[in-house]
């Protein structure tokens, strides 16, 4: 069942999106050559303590997991599409990080992804995390009344097909309330006018994942976790919590630098 939400709510969720936010950018701030993933969760940590907000990821364990996630940031790093466990791992020069960020606030959730490289970039990363980040900007405008959730998935897909970079199904953006996952499923590839209609209220996680070499096939890594390329080339992820209204898409995990 997919959840309508009221103004209310919608305000309530963009204030656990904005500890999301803070989140994210003290994470981007404190990623650094040669500082630990660990070390990172602890920042993303702290910003949900002082907020007042708990982590949905934290001792989160959905139907595929062996065992219960132990963190509040997903750390995937260079060919770690999603899902990266934080370990003692220290970010080396050149290093493309994506990290996933949820907070609950208030009883409301908010989840956001942003893709970085650490130190000097290849100009290769910095436009396959472009492309990530064009096909949620497609995704985003694509998240308006009258619309289904196929148009989201299309929007999304086409961008990521024309830059060549594969797009690993099974993995994709949700709807976003109380609950971190709610209906419905957002894919990243699609066919336009099919699947859910968009209604105001409805609040989706919009999250394209690109994998480098173009293929679309991935594993799962030994920690149970960690979703990697089958091919060791490079991904990256984006993320936004989006509220579909009759003004448009609003998105409630925007960040105020960066
Ligand atoms: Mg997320
Ligand atoms: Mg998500």
């Amino acid at each position: 069942m997919v959840e309508l939400k009221t103004k209310t709510s919608i305000a309530a969720m963009h204030a656990a999106g904005q500890v999301v936010g803070q989140a994210l950018t003290a994470v981007r701030e404190a990623a650094r050559v040669g500082v630990s993933l660990l070390e990172l969760d602890e920042v993303a940590r702290e910003v949900l303590r002082a907020a007042g907000a708990s982590s949905p990821f934290l001792g989160y364990r959905p139907s595929f997991a062996t065992t219960p996630f132990p963190a509040v940031i997903c750390a995937s790093v260079n060919d770690a599409i999603v899902h990266g466990i934080p370990t003692g791992y220290r970010l080396g020069d050149g290093d493309l990080l994506s990290v996933d960020c949820g907070a609950v606030l208030d009883g409301w959730a908010g989840d956001s992804a942003i893709s970085f490289v650490v130190g000097r970039p290849r100009p290769e990363d910095l436009r396959l995390i472009d492309t990530a980040e064009r096909a949620l900007a497609a995704g985003i405008d694509a998240a308006v009344p009258g619309g289904r959730v196929g148009d989201i998935a299309h929007a999304i897909g086409r961008v990521c097909r024309a830059a060549g970079y594969g797009i690993p199904h099974g993995f994709g953006g949700h709807g976003i309330g109380r609950r971190m996952h709610e209906a419905p499923d957002v894919p990243n590839e699609g066919r336009p006018g099919r699947g859910f209609p968009l209604r105001p209220g409805m609040v989706l996680a919009i999250e394209p994942m690109v994998i480098a070499s173009g293929k679309d096939t991935y594993y799962e890594a030994d920690d149970g976790w960690t979703l990697r390329t089958s091919d060791g080339s490079r991904a990256a992820h984006a993320e936004h919590t989006v509220a579909i209204t009759e003004d448009g898409p609003r998105v409630l995990t925007a960040r105020t630098t960066d």
